[in-house]
């Protein structure tokens, strides 16, 4: 911050410039592009594609608010589907069930920061000539078969919110991609359509990666492989110790997954109940999502009810987040653990 405060550039500058290119260097892309949030990175990415008013773009029911609202600002409709019931996330399967003709793009989610089944959800799209966009919010530094997430999808989007696995001390976001001439359209768009000061060829946005965020975030990527691994080791203390309680399900990994564990979500019987027995011994959870995008009332427009996504619904009314965060210790886990076992039993 001092060093930001003495150059006195706030916007743009060597701050930003180096966080982009060890985020790239990071995600093994080419090119990373800062924006302001991740709900623009997703918007910007969807419009280097050329979506617009016409297109439809697929993106699972179970997803945060974010990833619809992106669709629907370029004009495009989003068109939901059902995520898969035990890895939460989109498959090819899940998919098919949503393509029209007007099907341009879809969005894999990395939910939680498992991430979702990438080569086969490539060739998915190869074989329908679909663009494919990753949403790596909540995933960043997961592989999958050693690759990462990020780093598939023709361009991807990434938020730095303070929460996520990389968090700035604000909004911040980026957009990852190999392609030159999509990062150039991303910059011109975040930038009000400019690359060089008072000539506009196209029309934007100002939707730039702030100076002082970018030089917090090139300090704290330092960290980031370690604090991932931090949630990892948390999270195998949880399946371990509540591997024998039936009422649960636990969140499980493929071999070819590496995930991050934004969230450790479980599946719970009797949720509600068992929410404020834990509240009550002083242990916060969180439920995401308690609505799925289908039974929001801002997209009540697209037409959908109630049982058009009965996998979703039913994971909206079963998923809980157990404490997770950079610090937590083994004496806090077996705490939480302890009580959702006497809660059961
Ligand atoms: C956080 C998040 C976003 C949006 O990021 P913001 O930086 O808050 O705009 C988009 N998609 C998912 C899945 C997220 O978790």
């Amino acid at each position: 911050m001092a060093e930001v405060l003495d150059t006195g550039q706030f916007i743009s500058g060597t701050p930003v410039e180096d966080f982009e290119a060890a985020y790239a260097r990071f995600s093994g892309v080419k090119f990373a592009a800062g924006t302001g949030n991740g709900t623009d990175a997703l918007t910007a990415c969807l419009l280097a594609l050329g979506t617009g008013p016409g297109h439809e773009v697929v993106l699972p029911a179970n997803t945060f608010v974010a990833t619809a609202l992106a669709v629907h600002e370029t004009g495009a409709k989003p068109v939901l589907a059902e995520p898969d019931e035990y890895t939460h996330n989109l498959s090819p399967a899940s998919l098919q069930a949503s393509l029209t003709a007007h099907t341009t793009t879809f969005i894999p989610v990395h939910l939680y920061g498992r991430p979702c089944a990438l080569y086969d959800l490539w060739e998915f799209a190869k074989k329908h000539s679909l663009y494919m966009v990753e949403d790596n919010a909540q995933a960043q530094g997961a592989q999958y078969k050693g690759k990462s997430t990020g780093s598939f999808g023709h361009i991807n989007a990434t938020s730095f919110y303070p929460t996520k696995n990389l968090g700035a001390l604000g909004d911040a976001g980026a957009v990852t991609t190999d392609d030159p001439e999509l990062y150039e359209r991303v910059c011109r768009w975040r930038n009000l359509g400019s690359t060089e000061k008072y000539r506009h060829d196209t029309l934007g946005r100002n939707s730039r990666l702030d100076t002082l965020q970018a030089a917090f975030l090139l300090l704290k990527l330092e960290h980031l492989e370690n604090w991932n691994r931090e949630r990892r080791r948390a999270a195998e203390r949880y399946t371990r110790n509540l591997a024998s309680c039936a009422a649960l399900q636990l969140p499980a990994a493929d071999t070819d997954e590496e995930p991050v564990f934004h969230l450790y979500v479980v599946r719970a019987r009797e949720r509600e109940r068992l929410q404020v027995f834990l509240a009550g011994k002083g242990i916060q959870t969180l439920v995401h999502y308690p609505v799925p995008i289908h039974l929001q009332p801002a997209f009540r427009h697209l037409g959908y009810a109630p049982g058009d996504f009965p996998v979703a619904e039913r994971l909206a009314r079963e998923v809980l987040s157990l404490p997770l965060f950079i610090g937590i210790t083994d004496a806090e886990i077996d705490y939480v653990c302890e009580h959702i076992i006497q809660f059961y039993t």
